[in-house]
Formats: C-alpha cells, structure tokens, sequence
C-alpha cells in the first residue's frame, strides 16, 4: 500500500482537525438555533448562553429523534438507489498516481432532475409536507453529525481491512488517518462510488432539497414567497443544476481525484455543505425581506452571470484537457505549456497545462465567481445581520487555502513546468492583486 501523504504541515493538519472536531458539530447546531430561534442575531445568542451558561447550551442541542433518522434514512437510501440503478453514459476519472483510472456511471443530472421531481409531486400531492423537515431541523442536524462520525469511522476500518483498490494506504498515524482519509475511491462492490455518494448525491442533492424545503415552508407559513427568498432559491438551484450538469467534471477536481475519503470531505459534505451552504435561505424563511423588482433582478442577473463565468472557467478546462489542446480558447488557439511528471510507479507522463482564456487571468480565476455567486444568495438578506454571510466569509477562506494547496501540490508534481506556468501567470486567484 503506497504512503498517504498529507498536503498541509502537520502543525495546520493538527490544528485544522482540533478545530473541526471540536468547534464543527456544536457550530451547526449554533447556527441553526440562531437562524430558526434567535432572528439570525449572534449577540441575541451570546446573551442567551451568557445568561443561562452550559445547562442552556444544552437545552438548544435538540436530541436526534426518530422522524429525524427516518428523514435522513429514507432520502439517503433513495439517493443510493438512483445512484446505482438510473442509466448513465460510462465516464472514466483521471488517472491516479497509482496508475488507476475510476470509472463512473454519469447520471447525476437524472437523479437531479427525479429528485426534485419526486420531492415536489410529495408536497403537491400531499403526500409529505416539506415543511416538516424544516420544523425538525435542529434534530436532522444532530443525527447528521452523530451519523456522519459513525460512517467516517467505518470508513476508516473499511481502509484498513478491504481497501477498494491500490489508491489507499497509512501515513502510520491514526488521527491523520481517520481526518484525510485512508481511500482515495472507495466502494461498495464494484459500482457503488462511496465519495460520488457523500460528495454530490447526498451533499449538494440535500442543497437543493432544503433550498426548496426553506420556500415552502415560507409559503406554508406566509402564503407567499418572498422576492428575497426567491432570488436566493433561484440562484441556489441554477448552481446546483450546473453541478450536476457539470458532475462528471467534478470527478475530475482535487475532491475526487486528490483528496482521500476521510473525515475532513466526508463529514463535510455530509453535514457541513447542508447546513452551511443553505444557511441564508434558513435565515429567510422568518425573516422575509422585501427587495422590489429591480433590486431582485439585479441581484438575480449578477449571480447568474457568476454561476456562468465559473462554469465556462471549468469547462474551459475540461475541453482543452479533453481535446489534447486542439480547441479554441476565446476563439484562439490555447496557450499551453506541456508539462511532464512521474508516476508513484515511476512511469513518465505528461499533461497540459492551459495558460490562456480564463486560466491566463490568474491560476485560479475561477474561484472568483464562486465566491461572488455565493454572495450574490446571500445578499437577499441584506445586511440587518452578520450570520447570513458566514457561508461566503467561509468559502472565501476554504477556497484561499485550497489555491496554495493545489498550487503545492503541482509545484511538486510538475517541478520546472509549474514554474513556467507561475511565471507566465503570476497571480494565484486576483488578477493584478493576489
Ligand atoms: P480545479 O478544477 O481547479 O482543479 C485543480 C487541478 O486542475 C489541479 O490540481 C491540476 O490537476 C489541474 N490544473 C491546474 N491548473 C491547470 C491549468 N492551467 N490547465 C490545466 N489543468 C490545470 O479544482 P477545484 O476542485 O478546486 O475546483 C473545481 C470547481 O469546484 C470550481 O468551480 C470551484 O469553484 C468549485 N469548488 C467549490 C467549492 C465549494 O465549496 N463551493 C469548493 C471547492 C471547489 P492535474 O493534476 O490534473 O494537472
């Protein structure tokens, strides 16, 4: 089994995982309780557990409870089935530094698309009401993050007893181990992709779920939607539609072909990613801001076009990786470096490197609309309280921090040719700026 290697120092790596275990799970239930309870104000919550100390702490954690388990059991297993049986074209992944090549049946979009289907037809036909899932949230969150430890600890054990395949290993410390991962493709058999599972299937499925989950329940209680919630929806499920329509280009990034399934991608994309990336619609449901028609267009036009320039961003990319660089970039020839490295096999290979379009800009231009388009959901809000953007102040550090650790990690991969590239475009994600 080859070494697992870990990106950050193991002084970050320690105290990112310090953090997360300790400060993650309570955070969620924090937020939720200050988005549902305490009107989106941190101070209103502050002064609440100032005022009644630990047992009050206590008193907002709700205890996961059986309609909370079955919630999460019956759209897990739903998703899994989807997953498994809808018909899908066979997409292979990159190849790994063992020398593997994943395959994939792509048929996220489907399972999108009767998802959504399926989800709204229940309300219509009044066969379960969405706004149920809002009215037990603080429970799906609690029996999210107790059930998501207990899946990442098998996972765990699954990595050391019967490995998938040769993309998986130890670094010899069990900490490190259990929070990046032991298995960069872990399965079920042979088609169950379990990071295909936690990662898109259930992660940004469970998005769009509670985004529509936030607007009926408003509904419900209003009888009408507002236009802030409505923009924020809108955007929400544009973006997630491009996921999905995009799916098997994700497989391609550093969440599927890098990181290993671990704590760190596992329970975030199990619990962070619906908790958090959906917080300012949470926040909307009682607090409906009335924007006017100009104001929501305007907002509504810029987050599309963020949602678009980050998509083209990616695809950009895919096609000039998928055609060889025999494409037109901005209606040019690309600019490319080609860039040679060697396998853990020790095999020599090369890749290209797209150093023109939206690559030219800066190494990772394309986390700017990213951050600008989660922005552009949660301005809906407006500005009465700091909460509702947590989710950008969040992913404008995460993102951040993953340009300098893909930029590490390419710098080691491709030594010199990276060094061209850097030279060539010398900013890491502003241009002219940083
Ligand atoms: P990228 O799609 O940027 O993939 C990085 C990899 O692409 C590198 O490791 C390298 O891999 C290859 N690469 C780097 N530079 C070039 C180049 N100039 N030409 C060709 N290939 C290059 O990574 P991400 O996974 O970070 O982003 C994918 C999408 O997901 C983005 O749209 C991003 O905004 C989004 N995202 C969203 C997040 C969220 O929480 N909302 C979090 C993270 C990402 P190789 O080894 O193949 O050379």
């Amino acid at each position: 089994m080859g070494e697992a290697k870990t990106v950050h120092s193991l002084f970050v790596t320690c105290t990112f995982m310090i953090s997360i275990f300790t400060l993650c799970p309570p955070f969620v239930i924090l937020l939720w309780y200050t988005m549902v309870h305490a009107n989106g104000s941190v101070l209103q919550t502050f002064e609440y557990v100032e005022k009644h100390g630990l047992q009050g702490l206590k008193d907002i954690c709700p205890a996961p409870s059986p309609i909370a388990w079955k919630i999460i059991a019956c759209f897990g297993a739903f998703e899994a089935i989807l997953q498994l049986a809808l018909p899908g074209k066979r997409v292979e992944g990159p190849i790994s530094s063992a020398g593997n090549v994943p395959v994939y049946k792509a048929n996220g979009l489907l399972a999108y698309a009767v998802t959504l289907v399926t989800y709204i037809s229940l309300w219509w036909f009044e066969i379960f009401n969405p706004a149920i899932v809002y009215d037990h949230l603080g429970e799906i969150y609690s029996a999210l993050i107790m059930g998501s430890l207990v899946f990442c600890i098998l996972l765990y054990l699954k990595g050391h007893l019967a490995p998938s395949s040769s993309d998986s290993g130890s670094s010899g410390n069990f900490i490190i181990d259990f929070y990046w991962g032991m298995e960069l493709y872990p399965r079920i058999g042979k088609n169950f992709d379990i990071k295909v599972f936690t990662n898109c299937r259930f992660g940004m499925m469970s998005c769009a779920v509670l985004a529509i989950t936030y607007c009926i329940k408003q509904y419900e209680m209003n009888g009408g939607v507002s236009d802030s919630m409505l923009v924020n929806t809108v955007l929400m499920l544009v973006y997630i539609t491009k996921f999905f329509w995009w799916e098997a280009g994700y497989w391609c990034t550093m969440d599927i072909a890098h990181d290993r399934a671990g704590f760190y991608i596992c329970w975030g994309c199990l619990v962070w990613v619906p908790s958090i990336y959906t917080s300012p619609g949470m926040y909307l449901v009682n607090h409906p801001v009335h924007l006017g028609t100009q104001l929501a267009l305007l907002i509504l036009a810029s987050g599309l076009l963020c949602i678009y320039v980050n998509y083209d961003c990616d695809r950009q990319k895919q096609v000039f990786r998928r055609t060889n660089g025999k494409c037109l970039i901005w209606g040019k020839a690309p600019s490319k470096i080609v860039a040679s490295y060697k396998t853990e096999k020790g095999e020599t290979k090369t890749s290209l490197l797209l150093s023109s379009g939206w690559w030219g800009l800066s190494r990772h231009f394309h986390y700017v609309p990213e951050i600008l388009a989660a922005f552009f959901w949660s301005v809906p809000a407006l500005f009465n309280h700091f909460l509702p953007y947590f989710y950008v102040i969040f992913l404008t550090m995460l993102l951040l921090d993953r340009a300098t650790r893909d930029d590490d990690r390419c710098s080691t991969k491709y030594g010199k040719y990276w060094k061209t590239y850097c030279n060539k475009v010398r900013h890491r994600v502003l241009p002219g700026i940083y």
